[in-house]
């Protein structure tokens, strides 16, 4: 679910025009406890505790207004307090800091009412006073995390707010720590050896903490975070720490990995959570680096941060509008004849700069929207294709690409078949490209929708053969038409006769397995000559064209048939 998201300034102009509609609007963080206060300037400058509007000096126990945060959702909730109740509605929101950052904040929309039934009923008041009483039991066990004994997320980040604002003179380093694989140790050693690992992670990182005055939590699952005051942030303490959890949890020859991120914190006003988040950035980089204990969050990965956030809000703009764009690089023969085209996306902004999919292709995979991507392109291509038929030009193909998380997020057979039916395509024109890493990853899903494709008529194509590492053992199990050899395969090496002469092999392998192949990332004119005497006959690369925009490829190579 996204937030809406808000400049500081549209949030002034929101609470102005709320503020007249209820007894009280105000924009809240509610992880911290804290109202916000917004300045002309742009800064987010803090109030006081949001709780202390009901007289309370204690955080409220289900705050609707956390879950709306966590959740993207809408909450409404009505509290009784002393003779009032409070009808609460949380608005999750975004809120765009002034350094490029996102805060997930709440505009709370309170109406105020007597609460007769309080002040006439004793027993109830009574009932309530029970329930507190429990409250106060709860929320003393909801301090300390259930395994690890560290605070909990929420107490952390509330305890971590108070002790900076305690000592403002002194600057803060934020770490976040993780365990490599965590999910695979658990499962490959048992829960009860994953749990030591989570405490022993906890009692090393605990030790930095008290040493320095500072403060260590569990996140969630293996994520954890420690603040540390003043100057005393060394990096040794927590390489010593990942060594000595290393050490501990040592099984066979399997041994366990933590990964630090650091944040060397500039503005200790900007909410805890973000503190955390920017630490997990940097820690992010060398996720699945075991040679690798510590790396700190800097421009770089801000500005790769403010991109990807960039590209997942602005997606479903730029798909109604039309700027994910199908580009079509041609397939050609050896004399450079195209007898199709690779649909490659383009995001074109409204600027006309162009943005390749290296930039955005993983992004929307990690978050979910890649099918919504894939569905748009494919019809963009059996659309074309289309187009061509009326022109006589139904020889021409178009391949399309195809994400391993497509599996999960779509029937991709009837997705297809509906496309070609919608438009009167032949499904023999439609090539489907799926890369070898996603046929590994995804073997079981993946390999009953191939073989339904190839029985309604679907090309299959193998993309970049030769990437991996698993890829003779592939050749052996799925059946597809086209092996689509990778570039890798072609770029000079030191020893350019044992590359050639793996190409040749592989080449001969798929013609006697009945597959056709193409070499993609073709540049030169040699290239294109010692393949095409390997007997490659079908090719693609920069020697030929660049993926071009889609008028430019018709003008070059789709002219109707005379
Ligand atoms: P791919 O499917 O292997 O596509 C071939 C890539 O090689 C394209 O990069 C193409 O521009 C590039 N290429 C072609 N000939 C040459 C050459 O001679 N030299 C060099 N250096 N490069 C060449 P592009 O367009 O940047 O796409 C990168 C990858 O992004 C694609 O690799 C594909 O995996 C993915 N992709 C592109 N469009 C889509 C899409 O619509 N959906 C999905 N899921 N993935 C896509
Ligand atoms: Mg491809
Ligand atoms: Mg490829």
């Amino acid at each position: 679910m996204k937030e809406k998201e808000y400049t500081v300034s549209e949030i002034k102009t929101l609470l102005d025009s709320m503020s007249g509609m209820y007894d009280l609007a105000r924009v809240v963080d509610p992880i911290e406890c804290r109202i916000l206060d917004f300045q002309d300037d742009g800064a987010i400058g803090v109030k006081d505790r949001c709780y202390g509007i009901w007289n309370s000096d204690q955080k409220c126990v289900n705050c609707s207004s956390a879950i709306a945060c966590r959740t993207g959702c809408h909450q409404e909730k009505a509290e009784h307090f002393k003779d009032n109740v409070y009808h609460i509605q949380s608005n999750p929101i975004k809120i765009r800091l002034s350094d490029g950052g996102v805060y997930n904040a709440v505009v709370e929309l309170v109406s105020i009412e007597d609460d007769a039934a309080a002040k006439t009923d004793d027993v109830k008041v009574n009932n309530r006073e029970a329930e507190n009483n429990e409250d106060t039991a709860i929320r003393y066990r909801a301090v300390h995390d259930y395994l690890t004994d560290t605070l909990k997320s929420d107490v952390f980040y509330e305890k971590a707010r108070e002790l900076m604002m305690n000592n403002k003179d002194i600057s803060w380093t934020m770490v976040t720590g993780d365990i490599m694989e965590y999910r695979m140790f658990s499962s490959l050693f048992g829960t009860e050896r994953g749990n030591e690992a989570l405490i022993k992670t906890a009692k090393q990182l605990e030790k930095i903490a008290n040493k320095c005055g500072g403060l260590c939590c569990r996140l969630y699952r293996d994520k954890f975070a420690v603040l540390i005051p003043g100057g005393n942030f060394r990096e040794e303490d927590f390489i010593k720490a990942a060594y000595a959890v290393r050490s501990d949890l040592k099984i066979g020859v399997y041994s366990l990995c933590l990964h630090f991120g650091v944040y060397m914190i500039p503005n200790a006003d900007i909410p805890v959570s973000v503190m955390c988040d920017r630490a997990n950035m940097a820690l992010r980089t060398i996720r699945k680096d075991v040679n690798k204990i510590i790396a700190y969050f800097d421009d770089e990965i801000m500005q790769k941060s403010l991109l990807r956030h960039e590209i997942i809000s602005g997606f479903d703009e730029a798909l109604r509008e039309g700027r994910l764009k199908m580009y079509l690089q041609p397939l050609t023969s050896e004399d450079g004849a195209a007898f199709g085209a690779e649909a490659l996306v383009r995001w074109v902004r409204p600027d006309g700069a162009v943005m390749p999919p290296e930039l955005f292709i993983e992004t929307l995979e990690d978050s979910g929207l890649i099918h919504e991507l894939d569905k748009n392109i494919w019809e963009q291509a059996v659309r074309r294709l289309s187009i061509w038929k009326s022109l006589g030009r139904q020889d021409l193909t178009i391949s399309v690409n195809m994400s391993a998380k497509d599996f999960y997020s779509m029937d991709i057979y009837k997705v297809l078949t509906d496309l070609t039916a919608k438009y009167g395509v032949d499904n023999s024109s439609l090539r489907i490209e799926i890369t070898e890493s996603a046929l590994i990853e995804e073997t079981e899903r993946s390999y009953p929708v191939i073989a339904a494709l190839r029985e309604a008529g679907f090309f299959v194509e193998i993309d970049d053969f030769g990437k991996g590492y698993s890829s003779l053992s592939l050749l052996k199990d799925i059946n597809a038409d086209i092996l689509k050899i990778d570039m890798g395969l072609l770029r000079e090496t030191e020893n350019v006769e044992r590359s050639q002469i793996i190409l040749r092999s592989v080449i001969s392998m798929a013609k006697e397995l009945g597959m056709q192949v193409i070499t993609e990332g073709v540049e030169t004119k040699e290239q294109l000559k010692y393949l095409s005497d390997m007997g490659c006959g079908c090719f693609q690369g920069y020697y030929f064209s660049r993926p071009l925009p889609v008028e430019e490829f018709e003008t070059k190579y789709a002219t109707s048939a005379s």
